[in-house]
């Protein structure tokens, strides 16, 4: 999509601090930091919301949680704990529509979210 941030962030064609990336999913992190660490992970392939992506791609939102399970052990949170977590459409609270999974840390998460 040419009109996408995260495809400019996920092509370089826009600034961002990215911490990961493979052929297929891209981690950066997320300019408005909601908790001490707040990575976003994102597929090269743009989806604009989680209903979009086809079935036969479910091993690509599996690398997605697995990127932030390792990004997790790496940077010494995974003992504490964080959370991730998908937004999907208004209700779900989306606001860029290019699928991306949160990974939050740093700090006691409450529950259940606003
Ligand atoms: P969501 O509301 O679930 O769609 O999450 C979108 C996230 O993208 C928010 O947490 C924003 O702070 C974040 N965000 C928006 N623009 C950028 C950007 N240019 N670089 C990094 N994060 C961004």
């Amino acid at each position: 999509m040419t009109d996408c941030i995260f495809c400019k962030i996920a092509n370089r064609e826009v600034n961002s601090r990215i911490v990961f990336e493979n052929e297929r999913v891209v981690a950066f992190h997320d300019l408005f930091p909601a908790a001490p660490t707040h990575v976003l992970i994102v597929p090269r392939q743009h989806y604009s919301t989680l209903n979009d992506v086809p079935a036969d791609q479910a091993a690509l939102l599996g690398e997605m949680v697995a990127t932030a399970t390792q990004l997790a052990k790496d940077n010494g949170f995974a003992e504490d704990g964080y959370r991730v977590v998908m937004n999907c459409n208004p209700d779900g609270g989306q606001s860029v529509y290019h699928i991306h999974l949160h990974l939050l840390a740093g700090r006691k998460l409450t529950w259940p979210p606003g």
